[in-house]
């Protein structure tokens, strides 16, 4: 009997970005999909602006399995989909793409990464929040810790506008109590806060040496302080916060955790392992 021919057709997925070279999402789910045993790419494409709506047909029409979206994509990307998963709706915005049957569904996974990497600690309900930040990521975080129960969310953002913007949105789409902050000098969080989360850009690469303005000296010892920034996972923020005693999360958990999912999604519920996913990240990050 014949051997069986190989098999040279490969599952694809992608991240569609501009600019998108210095994204580092290839580095973490090739080896993760590698550890599981599948034959898939993800391939990092640099997509225009103006190119998206053709990008995401070439993508249907290949057979990828989905692809993750990023600056300036996640809310253009929306028009070219068939459903969105209530929290994306929620959000306005889609960083995860999956393809089934010929039909497109839009997810975020930013703010369940988050949320994910924060019930490894604690639970969310109940929950008092500092948010530094109103952009992309602040409000994927906001929209999930609001409905995984958060109690309340003070929105700090440098500029009023976006800042109002995203208190309107946790009003309008959610349940929990919520107020801006203009943030003017130094923010300081009170002792009643369970925890701070920094959703802005402050400290990431190359700006290393950037400290972002929130005072911890009256936090209380059970707080926990976030970042977002994955590179370097080791910000001023997360310095700080440590040598003050207090526990911390940085960037590198919440970008595997939405990596996880992600997978999850493509694959039909295969999980990836996180370990391999962090190890690529940090040889990459020197962590
Ligand atoms: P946006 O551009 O949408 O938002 C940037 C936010 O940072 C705004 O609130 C902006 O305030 C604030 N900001 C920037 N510079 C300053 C400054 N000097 N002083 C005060 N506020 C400032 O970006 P995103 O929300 O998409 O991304 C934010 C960060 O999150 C990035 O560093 C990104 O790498 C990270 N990220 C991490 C992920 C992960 O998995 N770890 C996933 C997604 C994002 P203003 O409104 O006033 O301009």
């Amino acid at each position: 009997m014949a051997k069986p021919s190989p098999n040279f057709l490969q599952g694809l997925t992608a991240c569609f970005g501009f600019p998108v070279a210095e994204n580092p999402t290839q580095a973490m789910i090739e080896p993760a999909y590698k550890a599981m045993g599948l034959d898939w790419r993800y391939l990092t494409i640099e997509v225009l602006p103006e190119n998206l709506a053709e990008a995401v047909k070439g993508a249907k029409a290949m057979g990828f399995r989905g692809f993750n979206c990023t600056i300036p994509h996640k809310v253009e990307v929306m028009k070219y989909l068939d459903e969105l998963t209530p929290a994306a709706a929620k959000i306005g915005a889609v960083n995860c793409v999956a393809i089934k049957n010929g039909k497109l569904l839009g997810e975020n996974t930013d703010g369940k990464g988050f949320l994910q990497s924060v019930r490894e600690h604690r639970s969310v309900e109940g929950a008092k929040v500092v948010l530094l930040g109103a952009g992309g990521a602040a409000r994927a975080i906001a929209v999930e810790l609001a409905l995984a129960g958060a109690s309340h969310i003070t929105v700090v953002n440098r500029s009023v506008e976006r800042g109002l913007e995203l208190e309107k949105r946790i009003q309008d789409q959610t349940s929990a109590k919520t107020a801006f902050v203009p943030w003017q000098g130094t923010f300081v969080p009170d002792k009643s806060v369970d925890l701070v989360v920094n959703s802005t850009s402050i400290g990431l690469f190359p700006d290393v040496d950037a400290r972002i303005a929130v005072s911890l000296d009256q936090l209380s010892d059970d707080c926990i302080v976030c970042d977002v920034i994955p590179n370097p996972p080791k910000t001023n923020l997360m310095r700080d916060a440590q040598a003050r005693g207090l526990r911390t999360l940085d960037g590198l958990g919440m970008l595997v955790n939405q990596g996880v999912i992600g997978i999850e999604l493509w694959t039909d519920g295969q999980s990836p392992d996180p370990k391999v996913m962090r190890a690529s990240l940090e040889a990459i990050f020197g962590a």
